[in-house]
């Protein structure tokens, strides 16, 4: 037990950082409670439910947060069922969503009875894996095509050094291997098992490049180059695929799309055509889709994710067909990162939404990867439906302005 007002004076004159209240106390709800007392102190904020928390936070303190004050909450909402075809999910899923954009949880669940009805939707896993793009810098142009020589042909060497840090981290191929100027810029690419495997892949390749530095005398400048690419939208990742590569597909017969969605074929397939695809294209966007984002990031919230990767798992094209009256639907995400075990989904609140879907710890990533993939197919077709029908404005004045 510290003095609270004694911490919270001496963290007011500079004598205590709000780091070093952890090492005053072995109680974290005290250290937890003091920061966010000093907070309230110079904010002059009443930060009661910033204070109101079940997780628990001695366990996050270990690998998830500093200096934390509390949590947030967030509301969390469910859609489903949903129907689906998958190799690893099969059957019906409730999803679990968190946001604060009123209509969108009503919306994904419009779209999952669309599919469910329509007898499910076929999910795919196309492509895995996590990269990691190290910047290296040699003494010349000549030295840098040396040390390229050597990557290659030593594959098998920085394939042992990575793989000696992690069980589950396989190093599949470091390409490509990009020169500019004396800079190099290989991209390390791992299969990371059940983990989305940042952690894992940095720990790998730092490795590997130890045993590249000392056998070549290249310089690493940074363990990113950027040639990940992580956290950013890129035309690489669209075109290599990181993270999971989804797709997904449904054929919706034309009286249920008159039924549920109150729109027909030819509407979706123009909206999708002068929107998705020409307005993306005139405006420069790299998400040729209508709201991936929305799906990515309440189920990224929900579930644990790291929410700086719904940049990136927000890309991707969406297709649309007309098969006599009837209205084929496609989502291609290439790039979404994923996990059921480590990062966040260990935090209490997570676990349990992944418990929902039955997705929780080892050997759940595939199933976990094909809901996503249906739970953005069901957004997406709900608001290509809403455009088509010029209902979107309605609901989000009913839904979202109550
Ligand atoms: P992690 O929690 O650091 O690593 C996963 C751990 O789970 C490893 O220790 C792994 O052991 C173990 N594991 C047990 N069973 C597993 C299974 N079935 N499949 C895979 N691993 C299993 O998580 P991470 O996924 O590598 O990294 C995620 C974290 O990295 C997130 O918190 C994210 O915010 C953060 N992040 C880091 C960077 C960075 O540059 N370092 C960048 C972006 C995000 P083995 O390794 O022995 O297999």
């Amino acid at each position: 037990m510290v003095e609270k007002e004694e911490v919270i004076n001496k963290l007011l004159n500079g004598e205590l950082k709000l780091h070093q209240i952890d090492k005053l106390t072995s109680n974290t709800r005290e250290a937890v409670d003091i920061r966010r007392s000093f907070m309230e102190k110079i904010s002059k904020a009443h930060l009661e439910h910033l204070a109101n928390y079940s997780l628990n936070l001695e366990e996050a303190l270990k690998r998830n947060i500093e200096n934390p004050i509390g949590t947030i909450q967030i509301p969390v909402g469910i859609a489903g069922p949903l129907k689906l075809d998958g190799e690893h999910a099969q059957g019906d899923f409730y999803v679990p969503l968190a946001t604060s954009e009123g209509a969108l949880v009503a919306s994904i669940n419009r779209g999952c009875s669309a599919i469910t009805e329509a007898g499910g939707a076929t999910v795919r896993i196309a492509d895995d894996k996590m990269t990691r793009g190290p910047v290296i810098k040699a003494k010349s142009v000549d030295d840098a095509l040396k040390i390229k020589n050597w990557i290659i042909k030593n594959f098998k060497e920085l394939k042992n050094a990575a793989e000696v840090t992690t069980r589950h981290g396989k190093l599949l191929e470091i390409n490509p291997i990009v020169v500019v100027g004396r800079y190099l810029y290989p991209r390390f690419v791992y299969k990371t098992g059940d983990s989305m495997g940042m952690n894992m892949v940095t720990i790998a390749t730092d490795n590997a490049l130890n045993l590249l530095t000392h056998k070549t005398g290249a310089h690493v400048i940074a363990l990113s180059g950027n040639m990940c690419v992580d956290k950013k939208p890129s035309a690489l990742n669209l075109i290599e695929g990181r993270g999971k590569t989804l797709v997904a597909e449904v054929v919706i017969p034309k009286e249920i799309v008159e039924k549920k969605l109150k729109t027909t074929t030819e509407a979706i397939l123009e909206v999708n055509i002068s929107k998705n695809l020409i307005g993306s294209a005139i405006s420069g966007s790299m998400g040729f889709n209508a709201q991936y984002a929305n799906m990515i990031g309440a189920l990224f919230l929900a579930t644990g994710q790291d929410e700086a990767h719904i940049v990136e798992g927000s890309l991707g094209i969406t297709t649309v067909e007309n098969i006599d009256g009837n209205l084929y639907f496609s989502v291609t995400l290439p790039d979404v990162p994923l996990a059921t075990i480590g990062g966040g989904t260990r935090l209490e609140t997570a676990r349990e939404c992944l418990e929902i879907m039955g997705v929780y710890g080892s050997g759940k990533v595939g199933k976990f990867a094909e809901i996503v993939a249906g739970t953005v197919l069901a957004g997406e077709l709900s608001l290509l439906g809403a455009l088509a029908a010029g209902h979107l404005a309605r609901a989000h004045k009913e839904l979202g302005r109550g």
